[in-house]
Protein backbone atom coordinates (compact mmCIF):
# COMPACT_ATOMS: atom_id res chain seq x y z
CA UNK A 1 0.00 0.00 0.00
CA UNK A 2 1.22 3.15 -1.03
CA UNK A 3 0.94 6.68 0.53
CA UNK A 4 -1.48 8.89 -1.94
CA UNK A 5 -1.62 12.54 -2.02
CA UNK A 6 -3.72 14.90 -4.38
CA UNK A 7 -1.80 16.93 -6.13
CA UNK A 8 -3.38 20.20 -7.29
CA UNK A 9 -1.33 20.23 -10.03
CA UNK A 10 -2.98 17.33 -11.90
CA UNK A 11 -6.27 17.43 -9.49
CA UNK A 12 -6.32 14.00 -8.62
CA UNK A 13 -4.54 12.07 -6.11
CA UNK A 14 -0.68 9.91 -7.16
CA UNK A 15 1.50 8.10 -5.24
CA UNK A 16 4.39 9.25 -3.34
CA UNK A 17 7.21 8.10 -5.20
CA UNK A 18 9.86 9.94 -3.97
CA UNK A 19 13.28 10.81 -6.46
CA UNK A 20 15.42 9.61 -4.19
CA UNK A 21 13.97 6.27 -2.59
CA UNK A 22 12.82 6.20 0.75
CA UNK A 23 13.77 10.22 1.45
CA UNK A 24 10.96 12.58 0.91
CA UNK A 25 11.98 16.25 0.66
CA UNK A 26 9.30 18.95 1.32
CA UNK A 27 9.22 22.37 0.81
CA UNK A 28 6.75 24.73 2.90
CA UNK A 29 6.21 28.60 2.63
CA UNK A 30 6.79 29.78 6.05
CA UNK A 31 5.11 33.06 7.83
CA UNK A 32 5.53 36.49 6.83
CA UNK A 33 6.73 37.71 10.24
CA UNK A 34 5.06 40.88 11.16
CA UNK A 35 2.35 40.16 13.77
CA UNK A 36 1.28 36.92 16.10
CA UNK A 37 0.20 33.75 14.14
CA UNK A 38 -3.29 32.82 13.85
CA UNK A 39 -5.24 29.42 13.89
CA UNK A 40 -5.03 29.43 10.35
CA UNK A 41 -0.91 29.48 10.93
CA UNK A 42 -1.78 26.60 13.42
CA UNK A 43 -3.57 24.83 10.80
CA UNK A 44 -0.65 25.22 8.46
CA UNK A 45 2.10 24.24 10.95
CA UNK A 46 -0.44 21.55 12.24
CA UNK A 47 -1.03 19.66 9.08
CA UNK A 48 2.68 19.70 7.99
CA UNK A 49 3.61 18.64 11.10
CA UNK A 50 0.98 15.62 10.65
CA UNK A 51 2.59 14.66 7.34
CA UNK A 52 6.37 14.86 8.48
CA UNK A 53 5.45 12.50 11.56
CA UNK A 54 3.20 9.94 9.19
CA UNK A 55 5.79 9.93 6.43
CA UNK A 56 8.83 9.32 9.58
CA UNK A 57 6.37 6.74 10.89
CA UNK A 58 5.88 5.14 7.51
CA UNK A 59 10.31 4.69 7.30
CA UNK A 60 11.03 7.63 5.20
CA UNK A 61 13.59 10.09 5.96
CA UNK A 62 12.36 13.51 5.63
CA UNK A 63 14.01 16.82 4.91
CA UNK A 64 11.67 19.38 5.84
CA UNK A 65 12.01 22.78 4.82
CA UNK A 66 9.78 25.90 5.85
CA UNK A 67 11.26 29.63 4.93
CA UNK A 68 10.73 32.88 7.43
CA UNK A 69 9.52 36.09 5.33
CA UNK A 70 11.57 38.24 6.88
CA UNK A 71 11.16 41.36 4.17
CA UNK A 72 8.06 42.57 2.95
CA UNK A 73 5.98 45.37 2.20
CA UNK A 74 3.90 44.16 5.31
CA UNK A 75 6.67 44.08 7.33
CA UNK A 76 8.09 47.29 6.16
CA UNK A 77 4.68 49.05 6.58
CA UNK A 78 4.04 47.79 9.94
CA UNK A 79 7.42 48.31 11.17
CA UNK A 80 7.34 52.28 9.92
CA UNK A 81 3.89 52.58 12.04
CA UNK A 82 5.85 51.19 14.83
CA UNK A 83 8.78 53.50 14.40
CA UNK A 84 11.26 50.38 14.62
CA UNK A 85 13.35 48.91 11.94
CA UNK A 86 12.09 46.12 9.64
CA UNK A 87 14.70 43.50 10.52
CA UNK A 88 13.96 43.65 14.50
CA UNK A 89 10.53 43.49 14.33
CA UNK A 90 10.70 40.59 11.40
CA UNK A 91 13.22 38.89 13.95
CA UNK A 92 10.46 39.91 17.45
CA UNK A 93 7.79 38.02 15.06
CA UNK A 94 9.90 34.96 14.39
CA UNK A 95 10.58 34.57 18.12
CA UNK A 96 6.71 35.27 19.04
CA UNK A 97 6.65 31.88 15.53
CA UNK A 98 8.68 29.87 17.95
CA UNK A 99 6.67 30.39 21.21
CA UNK A 100 3.48 29.38 19.60
CA UNK A 101 4.91 26.51 17.87
CA UNK A 102 6.76 24.93 20.42
CA UNK A 103 3.35 25.74 23.13
CA UNK A 104 1.61 23.53 20.28
CA UNK A 105 4.58 20.75 20.15
CA UNK A 106 5.48 21.09 16.30
CA UNK A 107 8.32 19.51 15.18
CA UNK A 108 11.00 22.03 13.78
CA UNK A 109 11.82 21.77 10.30
CA UNK A 110 15.48 20.45 9.35
CA UNK A 111 15.79 24.19 7.76
CA UNK A 112 14.44 26.92 8.32
CA UNK A 113 15.78 29.68 5.99
CA UNK A 114 15.03 33.01 6.22
CA UNK A 115 14.50 35.80 2.74
CA UNK A 116 16.77 38.43 4.19
CA UNK A 117 20.51 35.52 4.39
CA UNK A 118 19.52 34.59 0.63
CA UNK A 119 19.79 37.34 -1.77
CA UNK A 120 22.79 36.67 -2.87
CA UNK A 121 20.78 33.36 -3.98
CA UNK A 122 17.70 34.90 -5.40
CA UNK A 123 20.07 37.76 -7.52
CA UNK A 124 21.62 34.85 -9.16
CA UNK A 125 18.50 33.58 -9.78
CA UNK A 126 16.88 36.43 -11.63
CA UNK A 127 20.23 37.11 -13.27
CA UNK A 128 19.50 33.78 -14.82
CA UNK A 129 15.66 34.46 -15.76
CA UNK A 130 17.58 38.06 -17.49
CA UNK A 131 19.96 35.80 -19.55
CA UNK A 132 17.02 33.49 -20.93
CA UNK A 133 15.42 36.30 -21.41
CA UNK A 134 12.34 35.07 -19.17
CA UNK A 135 13.21 38.61 -16.94
CA UNK A 136 13.72 41.99 -17.93
CA UNK A 137 15.29 44.94 -15.81
CA UNK A 138 12.87 48.07 -15.89
CA UNK A 139 13.35 51.37 -14.18
CA UNK A 140 15.58 49.69 -11.40
CA UNK A 141 12.95 46.82 -10.96
CA UNK A 142 12.89 43.44 -12.65
CA UNK A 143 9.72 41.69 -13.96
CA UNK A 144 9.11 37.74 -14.93
CA UNK A 145 7.93 37.84 -18.70
CA UNK A 146 5.02 35.70 -18.53
CA UNK A 147 4.12 35.25 -22.06
CA UNK A 148 7.41 33.86 -22.06
CA UNK A 149 6.78 31.09 -19.93
CA UNK A 150 4.48 28.09 -21.78
CA UNK A 151 2.62 26.28 -18.82
CA UNK A 152 1.75 29.97 -16.83
CA UNK A 153 -1.50 29.54 -15.26
CA UNK A 154 -1.45 25.72 -14.91
CA UNK A 155 -1.32 25.23 -11.08
CA UNK A 156 -4.47 27.81 -11.18
CA UNK A 157 -5.60 25.84 -14.04
CA UNK A 158 -6.20 29.67 -15.39
CA UNK A 159 -5.19 31.54 -18.37
CA UNK A 160 -3.36 34.90 -18.73
CA UNK A 161 -6.88 36.47 -20.27
CA UNK A 162 -8.82 35.06 -16.97
CA UNK A 163 -5.92 36.16 -14.87
CA UNK A 164 -5.89 39.37 -16.17
CA UNK A 165 -10.00 39.64 -15.98
CA UNK A 166 -9.69 38.83 -12.84
CA UNK A 167 -7.05 40.95 -10.99
CA UNK A 168 -7.47 44.50 -10.00
CA UNK A 169 -6.06 46.63 -12.75
CA UNK A 170 -2.91 47.85 -11.09
CA UNK A 171 -0.98 50.89 -13.50
CA UNK A 172 2.67 50.16 -13.90
CA UNK A 173 4.05 51.17 -17.06
CA UNK A 174 7.41 49.26 -15.96
CA UNK A 175 5.80 46.16 -16.50
CA UNK A 176 5.37 44.73 -20.35
CA UNK A 177 2.34 42.43 -20.02
CA UNK A 178 0.21 43.27 -16.58
CA UNK A 179 0.26 39.92 -15.37
CA UNK A 180 4.13 39.96 -15.72
CA UNK A 181 5.03 40.38 -11.97
CA UNK A 182 8.15 41.57 -9.84
CA UNK A 183 11.06 39.80 -9.15
CA UNK A 184 13.47 42.73 -8.03
CA UNK A 185 12.22 46.31 -6.50
CA UNK A 186 13.74 48.74 -6.50
CA UNK A 187 14.99 50.37 -3.27
CA UNK A 188 12.51 53.85 -1.88
CA UNK A 189 13.71 55.65 0.08
CA UNK A 190 13.99 54.74 4.07
CA UNK A 191 13.32 51.11 2.53
CA UNK A 192 15.99 48.31 3.83
CA UNK A 193 17.43 47.71 0.33
CA UNK A 194 20.68 45.21 -0.74
CA UNK A 195 23.37 46.11 -3.95
CA UNK A 196 22.20 44.56 -7.34
CA UNK A 197 23.11 44.23 -10.72
CA UNK A 198 19.85 46.43 -11.72
CA UNK A 199 21.07 48.75 -8.12
CA UNK A 200 19.95 48.88 -4.93
CA UNK A 201 16.92 47.02 -4.16
CA UNK A 202 15.04 44.18 -2.61
CA UNK A 203 13.79 40.61 -3.98
CA UNK A 204 9.69 40.36 -4.75
CA UNK A 205 8.59 37.80 -2.81
CA UNK A 206 7.64 34.53 -4.86
CA UNK A 207 11.80 34.50 -6.02
CA UNK A 208 13.05 33.74 -1.92
CA UNK A 209 11.16 30.35 -2.36
CA UNK A 210 12.21 29.46 -6.08
CA UNK A 211 16.03 30.59 -4.42
CA UNK A 212 15.53 28.63 -1.24
CA UNK A 213 14.50 25.43 -2.56
CA UNK A 214 16.54 24.81 -4.94
CA UNK A 215 19.73 25.26 -2.24
CA UNK A 216 18.22 23.04 0.06
CA UNK A 217 16.69 20.82 -1.88
CA UNK A 218 17.49 20.89 -5.34
CA UNK A 219 16.41 21.59 -8.75
CA UNK A 220 12.97 18.91 -8.64
CA UNK A 221 12.17 18.05 -5.33
CA UNK A 222 8.98 15.80 -4.12
CA UNK A 223 6.31 17.98 -2.19
CA UNK A 224 5.69 21.55 -1.94
CA UNK A 225 3.51 22.45 0.47
CA UNK A 226 1.65 25.81 1.62
CA UNK A 227 -2.50 26.91 2.27
CA UNK A 228 -4.86 27.18 -0.68
CA UNK A 229 -4.67 30.91 -0.53
CA UNK A 230 -1.27 30.46 -2.03
CA UNK A 231 -1.78 28.50 -5.24
CA UNK A 232 -2.28 31.98 -6.84
CA UNK A 233 0.12 34.05 -7.61
CA UNK A 234 2.78 32.53 -5.41
CA UNK A 235 2.90 29.03 -6.15
CA UNK A 236 2.04 29.71 -10.06
CA UNK A 237 4.95 31.87 -9.95
CA UNK A 238 7.45 29.90 -8.11
CA UNK A 239 6.56 27.11 -10.92
CA UNK A 240 7.21 29.81 -13.65
CA UNK A 241 10.48 31.31 -12.04
CA UNK A 242 12.03 27.52 -11.36
CA UNK A 243 11.09 25.90 -14.23
CA UNK A 244 11.58 29.09 -16.26
CA UNK A 245 15.17 29.08 -14.91
CA UNK A 246 16.10 25.38 -14.97
CA UNK A 247 13.78 23.82 -17.94
CA UNK A 248 13.02 21.22 -15.77
CA UNK A 249 10.21 20.07 -13.20
CA UNK A 250 9.91 21.93 -9.69
CA UNK A 251 7.61 20.11 -7.30
CA UNK A 252 6.40 17.12 -8.21
CA UNK A 253 3.38 16.96 -5.71
CA UNK A 254 2.03 20.18 -4.57
CA UNK A 255 -0.58 19.91 -1.39
CA UNK A 256 -2.76 22.48 -0.38
CA UNK A 257 -4.80 22.99 3.03
CA UNK A 258 -8.21 24.58 3.33
CA UNK A 259 -8.86 27.71 5.13
CA UNK A 260 -9.93 28.23 8.93
CA UNK A 261 -13.47 29.58 8.81
CA UNK A 262 -15.25 31.24 11.33
CA UNK A 263 -19.14 30.78 10.88
CA UNK A 264 -17.83 30.21 7.39
CA UNK A 265 -16.48 33.27 6.68
CA UNK A 266 -12.26 32.79 6.10
CA UNK A 267 -10.53 33.98 8.88
CA UNK A 268 -7.95 36.62 7.89
CA UNK A 269 -5.95 39.61 9.51
CA UNK A 270 -7.72 41.46 6.85
CA UNK A 271 -11.22 40.89 7.46
CA UNK A 272 -10.12 41.28 11.42
CA UNK A 273 -12.09 37.76 12.68
CA UNK A 274 -9.20 36.42 13.50
CA UNK A 275 -7.96 34.51 16.69
CA UNK A 276 -4.59 33.93 18.18
CA UNK A 277 -2.71 30.66 18.63
CA UNK A 278 -2.29 32.25 22.36
CA UNK A 279 -5.68 33.64 22.63
CA UNK A 280 -6.93 29.76 21.59
CA UNK A 281 -4.55 27.99 24.09
CA UNK A 282 -5.48 30.02 27.09
CA UNK A 283 -8.36 28.16 27.11
CA UNK A 284 -7.51 24.87 25.71
CA UNK A 285 -4.83 22.93 25.77
CA UNK A 286 -2.44 22.21 22.59
CA UNK A 287 -3.85 18.60 22.33
CA UNK A 288 -7.61 19.55 21.90
CA UNK A 289 -6.54 22.05 19.05
CA UNK A 290 -4.59 19.16 17.44
CA UNK A 291 -7.56 17.46 17.56
CA UNK A 292 -9.96 19.70 16.50
CA UNK A 293 -7.80 20.48 13.70
CA UNK A 294 -7.63 16.74 12.43
CA UNK A 295 -11.32 16.05 12.93
CA UNK A 296 -11.50 17.57 9.46
CA UNK A 297 -9.29 16.43 6.49
CA UNK A 298 -6.67 19.00 5.31
CA UNK A 299 -7.83 20.09 2.26
CA UNK A 300 -11.47 20.63 3.36
CA UNK A 301 -12.32 24.49 4.79
CA UNK A 302 -12.14 24.18 8.73
CA UNK A 303 -14.96 26.28 10.62
CA UNK A 304 -13.68 27.61 13.82
CA UNK A 305 -16.51 27.24 16.90
CA UNK A 306 -16.56 27.20 20.53
CA UNK A 307 -18.89 23.75 19.67
CA UNK A 308 -16.02 22.08 18.07
CA UNK A 309 -13.26 22.64 20.14
CA UNK A 310 -15.69 21.73 23.12
CA UNK A 311 -16.03 18.22 21.35
CA UNK A 312 -12.43 18.14 20.92
CA UNK A 313 -11.80 18.58 24.66
CA UNK A 314 -14.72 15.88 25.65
CA UNK A 315 -13.56 13.19 23.14
CA UNK A 316 -9.35 13.47 24.29
CA UNK A 317 -10.68 13.78 28.08
CA UNK A 318 -12.57 10.24 26.82
CA UNK A 319 -9.55 8.61 25.38
CA UNK A 320 -7.48 9.85 28.01
CA UNK A 321 -9.97 8.22 30.82
CA UNK A 322 -10.31 4.97 29.24
CA UNK A 323 -5.79 4.73 28.63
CA UNK A 324 -5.68 5.68 32.36
CA UNK A 325 -7.80 2.74 32.80
CA UNK A 326 -5.39 0.35 31.11
CA UNK A 327 -2.61 1.59 32.70
CA UNK A 328 -4.02 0.61 36.15
CA UNK A 329 -4.91 -2.93 34.92
CA UNK A 330 -3.41 -5.47 36.67
CA UNK A 331 0.21 -6.43 35.96
CA UNK A 332 -0.37 -10.06 35.91
CA UNK A 333 -3.09 -12.90 35.54
CA UNK A 334 -3.98 -16.41 35.49
CA UNK A 335 -4.07 -18.38 32.20
CA UNK A 336 -7.49 -19.28 30.79
CA UNK A 337 -10.43 -18.78 29.03
CA UNK A 338 -10.56 -15.19 27.21
CA UNK A 339 -13.55 -12.73 28.04
CA UNK A 340 -13.25 -11.20 25.03
CA UNK A 341 -15.45 -11.25 22.09
CA UNK A 342 -14.34 -12.44 18.26
CA UNK A 343 -15.23 -9.25 17.12
CA UNK A 344 -14.00 -6.90 19.57
CA UNK A 345 -10.08 -8.72 19.47
CA UNK A 346 -10.54 -8.50 15.70
CA UNK A 347 -11.46 -4.83 15.86
CA UNK A 348 -8.43 -4.18 18.63
CA UNK A 349 -6.22 -6.13 16.09
CA UNK A 350 -6.71 -4.36 12.82
CA UNK A 351 -6.62 -1.13 14.13
CA UNK A 352 -3.00 -0.15 12.63
CA UNK A 353 -4.19 -1.36 9.46
CA UNK A 354 -7.13 0.78 9.46
CA UNK A 355 -5.22 3.80 10.49
CA UNK A 356 -2.79 3.41 7.43
CA UNK A 357 -4.96 2.96 5.51
CA UNK A 358 -7.34 5.86 6.13
CA UNK A 359 -3.72 8.36 6.54
CA UNK A 360 -2.04 6.75 3.15
CA UNK A 361 -5.46 7.79 1.81
CA UNK A 362 -4.15 11.70 1.29
CA UNK A 363 -3.63 11.92 4.67
CA UNK A 364 -7.29 11.68 5.70
CA UNK A 365 -6.99 12.27 9.50
CA UNK A 366 -10.68 12.73 10.15
CA UNK A 367 -11.34 8.84 9.56
CA UNK A 368 -8.11 7.94 11.42
CA UNK A 369 -9.58 9.90 13.92
CA UNK A 370 -12.76 7.75 13.46
CA UNK A 371 -10.53 4.88 13.97
CA UNK A 372 -8.64 5.57 17.17
CA UNK A 373 -12.56 6.56 18.55
CA UNK A 374 -13.94 3.37 17.54
CA UNK A 375 -10.97 1.64 19.65
CA UNK A 376 -11.90 3.08 22.73
CA UNK A 377 -15.38 2.13 22.28
CA UNK A 378 -13.96 -1.69 21.90
CA UNK A 379 -11.59 -0.92 25.03
CA UNK A 380 -14.37 0.52 26.95
CA UNK A 381 -16.84 -2.47 26.07
CA UNK A 382 -13.91 -4.92 27.14
CA UNK A 383 -13.01 -3.10 30.55
CA UNK A 384 -16.39 -3.43 31.81
CA UNK A 385 -16.42 -7.15 30.51
CA UNK A 386 -13.53 -7.85 32.30
CA UNK A 387 -14.20 -10.24 35.52
CA UNK A 388 -12.10 -9.52 38.65
CA UNK A 389 -9.19 -11.43 38.04
CA UNK A 390 -8.46 -10.66 34.00
CA UNK A 391 -6.35 -13.23 32.11
CA UNK A 392 -2.89 -12.92 30.98
CA UNK A 393 -3.64 -13.25 27.35
CA UNK A 394 -6.71 -10.14 27.76
CA UNK A 395 -4.39 -8.22 29.54
CA UNK A 396 -1.10 -8.69 27.23
CA UNK A 397 -3.54 -7.76 24.19
CA UNK A 398 -4.96 -4.91 25.45
CA UNK A 399 -1.80 -3.62 26.60
CA UNK A 400 -0.11 -4.12 23.49
CA UNK A 401 -3.34 -2.40 21.56
CA UNK A 402 -3.24 0.68 24.02
CA UNK A 403 0.43 0.80 23.07
CA UNK A 404 -0.39 0.71 19.24
CA UNK A 405 -2.98 3.32 20.18
CA UNK A 406 -0.82 5.43 21.53
CA UNK A 407 2.15 5.14 18.82
CA UNK A 408 -0.77 6.14 15.96
CA UNK A 409 -2.32 8.99 17.98
CA UNK A 410 1.30 10.10 18.16
CA UNK A 411 1.49 10.76 14.71
CA UNK A 412 -1.27 13.38 15.19
CA UNK A 413 0.72 14.67 18.32
CA UNK A 414 -2.06 13.54 20.79
CA UNK A 415 -2.10 11.61 23.85
CA UNK A 416 1.27 12.22 24.43
CA UNK A 417 1.05 13.20 28.16
CA UNK A 418 1.20 10.43 30.70
CA UNK A 419 -3.17 9.16 31.15
CA UNK A 420 -3.11 8.63 34.53
CA UNK A 421 -1.50 11.98 35.49
CA UNK A 422 -3.79 13.51 33.01
CA UNK A 423 -7.06 12.07 34.26
CA UNK A 424 -5.74 12.83 37.95
CA UNK A 425 -4.73 16.52 37.15
CA UNK A 426 -8.40 17.13 35.02
CA UNK A 427 -10.13 15.61 38.17
CA UNK A 428 -8.29 17.82 40.94
CA UNK A 429 -9.30 20.70 38.57
CA UNK A 430 -12.22 19.73 38.24
CA UNK A 431 -12.74 18.84 42.18
CA UNK A 432 -11.10 22.49 43.22
CA UNK A 433 -14.10 24.32 41.32
CA UNK A 434 -17.13 22.61 43.54
CA UNK A 435 -17.58 22.06 47.20
CA UNK A 436 -17.89 18.18 47.79
CA UNK A 437 -15.30 15.44 47.65
CA UNK A 438 -15.27 12.56 45.00
CA UNK A 439 -15.89 10.58 47.83
CA UNK A 440 -19.48 12.34 48.81
CA UNK A 441 -20.07 12.24 44.93
CA UNK A 442 -20.08 8.16 44.91
CA UNK A 443 -21.70 7.84 48.29
CA UNK A 444 -24.71 9.94 46.95
CA UNK A 445 -24.97 8.21 43.36
CA UNK A 446 -24.87 5.06 45.20
CA UNK A 447 -27.28 6.24 47.55
CA UNK A 448 -29.58 6.94 44.41
CA UNK A 449 -28.89 3.90 42.40
CA UNK A 450 -30.44 2.07 45.12
CA UNK A 451 -33.05 4.13 45.56
CA UNK A 452 -34.13 3.57 41.83
CA UNK A 453 -33.56 0.08 42.32
CA UNK A 454 -36.41 -0.14 44.83
CA UNK A 455 -38.71 2.54 42.80
CA UNK A 456 -37.74 5.00 45.55
CA UNK A 457 -38.33 7.88 43.12
CA UNK A 458 -38.39 10.33 46.14
CA UNK A 459 -35.12 9.70 47.46
CA UNK A 460 -34.05 9.51 43.66
CA UNK A 461 -35.07 12.97 43.45
CA UNK A 462 -34.15 14.49 46.66
CA UNK A 463 -30.40 13.30 46.08
CA UNK A 464 -30.33 14.36 42.21
CA UNK A 465 -31.51 17.80 43.45
CA UNK A 466 -28.64 17.84 46.00
CA UNK A 467 -26.37 17.37 44.02
CA UNK A 468 -27.55 19.64 41.26
CA UNK A 469 -27.27 22.30 44.16
CA UNK A 470 -23.67 21.88 44.56
CA UNK A 471 -23.31 22.20 40.16
CA UNK A 472 -23.30 18.23 40.08
CA UNK A 473 -24.95 16.50 37.13
CA UNK A 474 -25.49 13.63 36.43
CA UNK A 475 -26.04 11.30 33.37
CA UNK A 476 -27.30 7.75 33.28
CA UNK A 477 -26.63 5.53 30.60
CA UNK A 478 -26.61 1.53 29.77
CA UNK A 479 -22.97 1.71 31.57
CA UNK A 480 -23.87 3.40 34.85
CA UNK A 481 -24.00 6.91 36.18
CA UNK A 482 -21.58 9.77 35.64
CA UNK A 483 -21.44 13.53 36.61
CA UNK A 484 -19.89 16.37 35.26
CA UNK A 485 -19.68 19.87 36.82
CA UNK A 486 -22.56 22.10 35.36
CA UNK A 487 -21.11 25.01 33.27
ZN1 LIG B 1 6.62 30.33 -0.88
Amino acid sequence: MSIKIYNTLSRRKEPLHPIEAGHVKLYVCGITSYDYCHIGHARSALVFDMVVRYLRHCGFKVTFVRNFTDIDDKIINRANEQGIDAASLALRFINEFYFDMDALGTLRPDIEPKATEHVGEMIALIEELVAKNMAYPSNGDVYFRVERFVGYGQLSGRGLEDMQAGARVEVNDKKEHPMDFVLWKGAKPGEPKWASPWGEGRPGWHIECSAMSRKYLGETFDIHGGGKDLVFPHHENEIAQSCGATGKPFANLWMHHGFVTIKDEKMSKSLGNFLTIRDVLKQYAPEVLRLFIFSTQYRNPLDFTETALHDAQSGLERMYACLAQIAGLPAEGPAGASSISHQDRKGLESLAARFHEAMDNDFNTAQALGHLYDTIKIFNKILRGLPEQPVIDDLALVRSVATTFRTLAGVLGILQQDPVATVAGQKAKILAGIDLSEEEIQQLIVKRDRARTSKDWAVSDEVRDYLLGHRIVLKDSPEGTTWEVKK
